[in-house]
């Protein structure tokens, strides 16, 4: 139907691309097309074959995960309005309700469907699906505010990355779904997450173990962060700082003091083969920052803007905490930043600078052991 409507004319494995371009940001050598490297004619007659006889398992699966009808909804809105007419015309015989407004969503619906049916990642009967309707349903209901929380209002399926919650021309919407992470397994709040409606709908029926093991992680994570933030509620910490923030922002190279004055060893707090991502970023930042960020908190301090034994303290306090928790080095170092950006709403990277400066301080983790 949209070979008619749209194509200009283009041959079958052309007009296949381009429909696939539409719908998935999955490049062709990703797809899983049979890997016969010899001909291209061998990549064409398989693309003829999809689109007469449906698509392979094994390349539904390479993109099911990755769909964008809202692109594909958004790519077909920009043809004619001729077209779009002779589309919804077309589609009626389908579906009675389709008009000119409505038919870009409705073919995207039914290309996703196509393609989830293809990966065999659909309800086995119409009993299947309104059970599992129901049970995400209640799940919602009991769960839901929490997961989204906790996810953060991203959806936690890798690679997706669609918010949950959308805010348009005044109107807050909730578009989420919370789904069960090991089928197997009963439905407590260690076992679900808060997916956006696509990722939700073709999780559902896949009983892929590699792909339940990766959420499982992601769950780790987002739960350890979680437990992070209730550890630091409430603990203070000086909103002064959003000056000392304030004034990093506004830095320029040639207001930073020559660091070699205060040469600090970050080797002396951390171990560079423990995690060197961490290792070097908190390096990079006290290499630059140290000695003029010293100047403007003590500058602050004797001028009565921040009470800077008072911050010491307190970051001392924080740290411990989290260390008696149990929390990696890269864990703490990510959640006290979260906890200054919280304080200051200002942007991580310069909550970061400020947290690197209170490592080379030693208030941030203890002095390595010989
Ligand atoms: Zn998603």
């Amino acid at each position: 139907m949209m070979k008619n409507r749209i194509s200009d004319g283009a041959d079958v494995p052309y007009f296949f691309r381009d429909l696939m371009a539409m719908i998935t940001d999955v490049t062709e050598d990703e797809w899983g097309t049979p890997k016969d490297p010899s001909t291209k004619l061998t990549k064409e007659n398989t693309l003829r074959t999809y689109a007469k006889r449906g698509f392979s398992k094994k390349f539904a699966e390479s993109i099911v995960y990755r769909l964008s009808p809202e692109m594909f909804v958004k790519s077909l809105n920009t043809r004619p309005k001729a077209v779009i007419a002779l589309l919804a015309d077309d589609y009626k015989s389908y579906d009675s309700s389709t008009n000119a407004t409505n038919v870009s969503k409705k073919l995207a619906d039914c290309f996703v469907d196509i393609i989830r049916t293809a990966a065999g990642l659909v309800p086995q009967s119409e009993f299947e699906r309104q059970r599992l309707m129901q049970q995400a349903y209640d799940l919602k209901m009991r769960f839901g505010e929490y997961l989204r929380d906790e996810a953060d209002n991203v959806c936690t399926f890798p690679g997706c990355g669609r918010l949950l919650s959308v805010a348009e021309n005044g109107v807050v919407s909730y578009l989420f779904e919370v789904g069960l992470i090991d089928k197997s397994k009963e439905a407590k709040v260690d076992n679900l997450l808060a997916f956006c409606p696509y990722c939700h709908a073709t999780y559902l029926f896949d009983s892929n173990k590699k792909r339940c093991k990766e959420l499982a992680g992601i769950k780790k994570i987002l739960v350890a962060h979680k437990q992070s933030m209730r550890l630091l509620d409430g603990m203070p910490l000086e909103k002064e700082i959003i000056g000392v923030i304030t004034k990093i922002k506004n830095l320029k190279e040639k207001d930073l003091l020559d660091p070699s004055l205060d040469p600090k060893d970050i080797k002396e707090k951390l171990i560079p083969d423990d995690n060197l991502a961490l290792y070097k970023t908190v390096k990079g930042y006290v290499d630059t920052y140290y000695v003029t960020l010293k100047e403007i908190i003590e500058s602050a301090d004797k001028r009565g803007e921040i009470d800077y034994d008072e911050v010491q303290d307190q970051m001392k306090a924080i740290y411990k905490r989290l260390k008696k928790a149990n929390k990696s080095n890269v864990e703490i170092f990510n959640e006290i930043s979260e906890k200054v950006h919280k304080v200051s709403l200002q942007e991580d990277i310069y909550c970061q600078i400020v947290v690197a400066y209170f490592i080379a301080k030693c208030e941030v983790f203890d002095a390595v052991s010989e």
